[in-house]
């Protein structure tokens, strides 16, 4: 009798911590010349930088 392996279940793919799993953050606006900086008080929405944008937490 053959037995037969049940298919291996895919993991599920934890979020990304940093953006919730959006693939995107928050960030301040800041502008001027680094010694000068100064935040804007506006925020802009950009890339994620641990998931770049997959939204998917790194397996590493
Ligand atoms: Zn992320």
């Amino acid at each position: 009798m053959v037995t037969r392996r049940s298919p291996a279940r895919k993991p599920v793919a934890k979020r990304c911590p940093d953006c919730k799993g959006v693939g995107e953050i928050t960030e301040t606006v800041r502008v001027g010349p680094a010694r000068k900086r100064r935040d804007t008080g506006d925020q802009q929405t950009a890339l994620c930088l641990t998931c770049f944008g997959s939204g998917l937490a790194p397996t590493d």
